[in-house]
């Protein structure tokens, strides 16, 4: 593979040439994560220009139908768009809950559009990573907008949330009780919600779910004092509250750029993402080493049984770690 050929053709815009770099940075074959590394480090000057956004969400809450229709609006105002998927669920159903059906037909054919689906067979966190490599390529490939979607199941929404530059979370039009289902920790990371099918017989319920999201907003308290996460009504179907994502979008990168906080809030990503990665290979590197996993797993077994405390456990396995290190050896010959 002529990887300076494939940097050349990606930085021109090729839509092949993207596709054929992300299949590159997605595989586990040693030659090609090599290439995929030489081919990211060559790229990276080309990178950051994009305002990236994560829209979450219950499957069937629009989000296809949503985000084909605001593509289509992007691309109208000049911008060119990637759509990239996180969903870790093919790995536990082996189906997966976004790319079984055929998603967002008018945008895909558009030629300022680029759509992919989630890498499968990966836990959360390859996933992630390999995702964010992603957008660093369609950064290089000159989209500018960037959507990370994903399903508003679990883990993965914290996970995107700490991707983008700006976090949508789009829900039904349910009030009272049904919208106690809404994780805490989700309202937390959003940046605006989004009430999708406030259309026909909803509305009434629609507009009743906003004031009832805008109290529970004002109970939360955000990390930045100068944003007040909106609530938006949208039709994804009637092509209704476009605009008014759009102009909020707008209005909140002008406002985290005039301020700094954008290009901060970026840098924090790429340290964190950093140590993750560390993190992650100090795991597979304690469990590639025989004599440590061994201890491990007497440990795990201690912990069960109530003989030791998780954290004594833990103790003990980094310090067995630690000498293992000292003895000179590498630690994973075992
Ligand atoms: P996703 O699973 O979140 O991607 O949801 P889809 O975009 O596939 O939409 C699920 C269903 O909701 C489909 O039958 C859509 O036609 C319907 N739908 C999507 N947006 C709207 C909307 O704004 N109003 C109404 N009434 N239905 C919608």
């Amino acid at each position: 593979m002529d990887i300076q050929k494939l940097k050349e053709d990606l930085l021109k815009g090729k839509r092949r040439a993207l596709a054929k770099a992300i299949t590159l940075i997605e595989s586990k074959n040693p030659h090609h994560k090599e290439l995929a590394r030489k081919l990211l480090e060559g790229i990276l000057p080309y990178t950051g220009n994009s305002v990236r956004i994560g829209i979450s969400g219950v499957p069937g809450v629009g989000k296809s139908t949503f985000i084909e229709v605001f593509g289509l609006y992007l691309i109208e105002r000049g911008h060119r768009v990637a759509v990239l998927a996180v969903d870790p669920s093919s790995q536990i159903t082996g189906g997966s809950v976004l790319g079984d059906k055929t998603r967002m037909e008018e945008l895909s054919r558009r030629e300022e559009a680029f759509i992919r689906p989630s890498p499968s067979g990966d836990s959360l966190g390859g996933v992630a990573r390999r995702t964010r490599e992603s957008i660093f390529l369609c950064e290089a490939a000159g989209y500018d907008m960037i959507i990370i979607e994903t399903v508003g199941v679990g883990q993965s929404e914290i996970s995107v949330a700490s991707m983008v530059d700006m976090f949508l979370l789009m829900q039904l039009p349910n009030a009272g009780d049904e919208l106690q289902g809404i994780k805490r920790g989700v309202m937390e990371v959003a940046d605006a919600i989004i009430i999708n099918k406030a259309d026909s017989d909803n509305i009434k319920r629609a507009e009743l779910a906003k004031k009832q999201l805008e109290n529970a907003l004002g109970i939360l308290k955000r990390q930045d004092k100068d944003w007040q996460t909106p609530v938006i009504l949208v039709s994804a179907r009637e092509k209704r509250g476009i605009d008014e994502v759009f102009s909020t979008i707008d209005r909140y990168v002008k406002m985290r750029k005039s301020s700094g906080a954008f290009e901060k809030k970026r840098k924090k990503q790429s340290v964190d993402w950093m140590w993750s990665v560390v993190m992650e290979g100090l795991k597979s590197l304690l469990e590639s080493n025989e004599k440590i996993s061994s201890i491990a797993r007497d440990m795990e077994n201690a912990v069960i049984n109530q003989m030791t405390t998780p954290s004594l456990a833990a103790e003990y396995i980094l310090s067995r770690f630690k000498e293992s290190l000292c003895e000179g050896g590498a630690p994973w010959r075992g």
